[in-house]
């Protein structure tokens, strides 16, 4: 139950009638990776149209307003706002319609030189609308020369940072991801055409089962009905952002050609192996993210899984609130513990991650009150200690409790009887062949932080 957020989710259709009644469906199973804004641009052949607007996919659409947005083929985007704020003007897909046609863009990740980029564009004329990373692509390719394909390409080896983006003119997408491979994009075929997804679980939703990754440094072409691949550079490397795996991604998602739902099985059954001597009654998962690392604790351990504690689905994120009062009430109102299941017992407490500890500490005295004669909490992931800069809204490095404390005294922190993470290496066991970015673990960042290394301290 992180207090961590993923930035945003992309999707894109090609070449499918009512494009945008597709797109829809496709933000609405990416919606766990953004709740404040939702959009959708849809292109006809001879011009884009773009409805955004603050809130969840099913708040921002009616079916009047998707069947108005004619044309068969589109992007859409979902939002959380980490680098560039809530205001109206960063809801994406951003358009824009210059001497070079129509474009729209979708973007997932953080460009991390983008104040160098900006400074650059704004010098050559470019006027912002916005303050947001992912205008700087949009200006960028325009601001090159040549075909689109050119002119992306070469945008994209500007780039540096976390990057899966699609652009779209009147016929056309293209879908780039960045070299070090941070955030995942997958496409599918789908009926006459393709679609374009953060996550695969937005094509089981369709009834689609084969899909395919963009491989670090591509850039794939969707244009008059066939795929052609690109490498804008062949200077890569496999840095899968870690979290995907253990939070953000939805259990039924393929990531890297892992299901994430095994993934977090093996983290538990992990855990479980490292607690050869410990003598507890139940098993306990921190609803909903933890619940595949807890069920895969119980089954090495032997241990029965139990639901202990209940979420409330029907808290939105508009009780997340910034002080700690608020943030203690947000955890009432969310969790409950069942009592008749934990009253009396040993519990292992399983959950994804600890960040500030406030929400851990929570979640024990829950368990306490309802009886619990003792709380092992057990984390699928290893100590959080250094903030992301690859699009994850994270804490300041000062906020991170893995950062200030060692794993003895969180535990006394969190008045929890005991205390056990994931270690780095166990996290690279699981994850087998798959190249992961660990950096809010062990502070080793793939990229030049520029303006970003003054973060990192204390
Ligand atoms: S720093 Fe952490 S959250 Fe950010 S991309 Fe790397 S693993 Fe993911």
């Amino acid at each position: 139950m992180a207090e961590i957020h993923e930035e945003c989710g992309v999707f894109g259709v090609y070449h499918v009638e009512n494009a945008a009644m597709l797109e829809y469906y496709g933000l609405h199973s990416l919606q766990h990776r953004g709740q404040e804004s939702s959009g959708i641009a849809v292109s006809d052949g001879e011009t884009i149209n773009s409805y955004k607007g603050k809130g969840l996919t099913v708040d921002v659409f009616q079916k009047e307003k998707l069947s108005a947005m004619k044309g068969n083929t589109a992007i859409g985007h979902v939002r959380y706002s980490t680098a560039g704020g809530q205001e109206a003007e960063n809801i994406q897909p951003i358009v824009s319609k210059g001497h070079n046609g129509c474009l729209a863009v979708s973007h997932n990740g953080q460009i991390d030189n983008d104040v160098e980029l900006r400074l650059e564009l704004e010098n050559h004329g470019a006027i912002f609308q916005g303050t947001g990373d992912s205008e700087v692509i949009l200006h960028q390719i325009q601001y090159e020369r040549g075909t689109l394909l050119e002119r992306i390409t070469q945008a994209a080896r500007k780039l540096d940072g976390a990057f899966s983006f699609l652009v779209m003119d009147e016929d056309r997408i293209y879908a780039v991801r960045d070299r070090y491979g941070i955030r995942p994009l997958s496409y599918a075929p789908c009926r006459q055409g393709y679609v374009i997804s953060s996550e695969t679980c937005a094509f089981e939703v369709m009834g689609i089962y084969e899909s395919y990754d963009l491989k670090p440094g591509e850039i794939v072409e969707f244009s008059k009905d066939i795929v052609k691949h690109y490498q804008y550079t062949n200077d890569i490397s496999h840095h899968m952002c870690a979290m995907e795996y253990i939070y953000f991604a939805r259990p039924d998602s393929v990531v890297e050609g892992k299901n994430v739902h095994t993934f977090r099985k093996e983290s538990g059954a992990v855990l479980a192996r490292k607690d050869q001597d410990l003598h507890a009654d139940i098993v306990v998962g921190v609803p909903d993210s933890s619940l595949s690392a807890a069920i895969g604790y119980a089954e090495e351990s032997g241990l029965p899984f139990e639901t202990g504690l209940f979420k409330n689905r029907y808290v939105g994120r508009t009780f997340i609130q910034p002080t700690q009062a608020m943030r203690d009430q947000s955890v009432r109102m969310k969790l409950s513990p069942v009592e008749s299941v934990v009253s009396g017992k040993s519990v292992v407490m399983i959950d994804d991650s600890i960040v500030r500890g406030t929400t851990s500490r929570r979640i024990v005295q829950l368990l306490k009150s309802a009886g619990a004669k003792e709380v092992h909490v057990r984390i699928a992931s290893p100590v959080f200690a250094y903030p992301c800069f690859y699009g994850v809204d994270t804490s300041t490095r000062a906020e991170l409790i893995g950062a200030r404390l060692n794993v003895e005294e969180i535990c006394d922190y969190i008045k929890a009887d005991s205390l056990r993470y994931l270690e780095v290496e166990d996290m690279r066991e699981v994850a087998g062949q798959i190249g992961l970015c660990l950096a809010c673990f062990d502070g080793k960042y793939v990229t030049n932080l520029y303006t970003h290394g003054k973060e990192l301290e204390d």
